[in-house]
């Protein structure tokens, strides 16, 4: 920690000061040998585990054959399958184009990129509670000013911030919602609405049922596009391939990311055939997106989802943690809500109103859980979320373990 001190920024934070050797199977081991359960999953990304058989394999043979080329210098198989497989898996089955990017925020921007050409529109509607990366337009378009944009402006231009559907306190109603893009921002204006279809660093909050589906028909209806930020939500990680699938949504654009490569760095855009299509070749693109070890190994992320049954697995892991966390709730009035879907799930900390959010007992639960070897995240625009994104590999048995640790830390923090 003092070499790091001494040589990194301290813009860059550290979640738990320990520095891992190895990890795999729902375990992050440190260079002490201390041992950690993995609720965090690198923040939603090896959702196949830290070192999955077939994406070590797949990586160990490509890194042997040829690390780079530059897929718009000279193209190979793999960025092309990566690409076929984000076309079927994605929701609706219209024709889809995708290309392949390095990180969650390119993702964001590239969409915003095709829908500001296609439509010939301006305005962009990013929601409270969002997130959508640390570049200008990622953090342009997360609406938490601390820590992402504090001090980072100006930003860029025409973004327009709408409520964000979040049922446990009663705001963002969607008639107010719609009234707000068609008023105040002018619907004719509107490029695009870039939403989460589960709030993830906003807390993981799970839009009232119907909201998703009135954004995609208002789109529809005034020629604006759709972009879904599944960069946290997709890839298996909530019990379905993408979020949006849970209310049957078709997005214009899907970004992906996070979990896509297996532990990797890769981010896809997935767009509507006809949009996408209509931009000039050398458009889109970059030097390193779509690397050939990250290409392999989302390809054996991918197959291991399909082989492994790790959808059903996202489900059952959603079964035990919400009735667990639920019959804690009914210990813990501090837990105000348990929220999510597969492994996705939040508890929300209150006062004693039920409401008042409580971030000082929260960074407290999650200390206590470090302290007993649970790798846990907190969330939320209140900083008021303990969220649980374990990989979906993890063992029942592990589980189980760091729910007991978590009933611990509740028993003895709160009271
Ligand atoms: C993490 C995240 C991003 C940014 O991804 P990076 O790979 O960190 O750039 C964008 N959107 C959502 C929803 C995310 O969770």
């Amino acid at each position: 920690m003092a070499r790091r001190a001494g040589a990194l920024p301290a813009g860059v934070g550290t979640t738990l000061p320990v520095f891992a050797v190895r990890a795999a199977g729902g375990i992050v081991e440190d260079a002490d040998g201390n041992r950690f359960i993995d609720l965090a999953a690198g923040i939603a990304v090896t959702t196949v585990g830290s070192a999955a058989p077939r994406v070590v394999e797949a990586v160990t043979k490509q890194v042997a054959d040829f690390t780079h080329t530059c897929f718009q210098v000279t193209p190979y198989e793999s960025y092309v399958a990566v690409c076929e497989r984000l076309n079927a898996l994605t929701p609706g089955d219209h024709e889809k184009r995708t290309f392949l990017v390095n990180s969650g925020a390119e993702a964001v921007e590239n969409s915003v990129k095709i829908a500001r050409y296609v439509t010939g529109r301006d305005a962009v509607i990013a929601f409270d509670h969002g997130f959508h990366g640390r570049t200008l337009m990622g953090m342009t378009l997360t609406g938490k000013v601390m820590p992402y944009k504090h001090g980072f402006g100006p930003f860029a231009p025409e973004i327009y911030r709408a409520e964000y559907s979040y049922p446990f306190r009663g705001t963002g109603d969607l008639t107010s919602t719609l009234a707000f893009l068609d008023k105040t921002v002018g619907a004719a204006n509107v490029a695009a609405v870039i939403v989460e279809p589960i709030a993830g660093e906003g807390g993981f909050i799970v839009p009232q049922p119907g909201w998703l589906a009135g954004l995609s028909q208002w789109c529809t209806s005034n020629g604006s596009l759709l972009i879904a930020d599944e960069v946290q939500t997709g890839i298996g990680r909530t019990g379905a391939w993408f979020a949006c699938d849970h209310e049957g949504v078709v997005p214009d654009i899907v970004a992906t990311a996070k979990g896509l490569g297996g532990g990797l760095p890769i981010g896809g855009i997935t767009a509507r055939a006809d949009l996408v299509d209509q931009v000039h070749a050398g458009g889109l693109g970059g030097t390193f997106g779509g690397n050939p070890l990250s290409c392999a190994a989302a390809l054996a992320a991918i197959e291991t989802i399909e082989a492994d049954g790790l959808i059903e697995r996202a489900q059952a892991i959603e079964s035990t943690m919400t009735a667990r966390l639920r019959a804690m709730q009914s210990s813990y009035p501090v837990i105000g809500d348990v929220r999510g879907r597969g492994a996705m799930i939040a508890v929300e900390l209150v006062g004693s109103d039920g409401m008042t959010p409580d971030p000082d007992l929260t960074k407290r639960i999650a200390a206590a859980c470090h302290q007993d070897g649970v790798l846990v995240l907190t969330a939320g625009s209140y900083g008021n979320v303990l969220r649980f994104l374990p990989p979906l590999v993890i063992s029942d048995e592990l589980l189980d373990d760091a729910l007991g640790v978590l009933e611990k830390a509740f028993a003895s923090q709160s009271r």
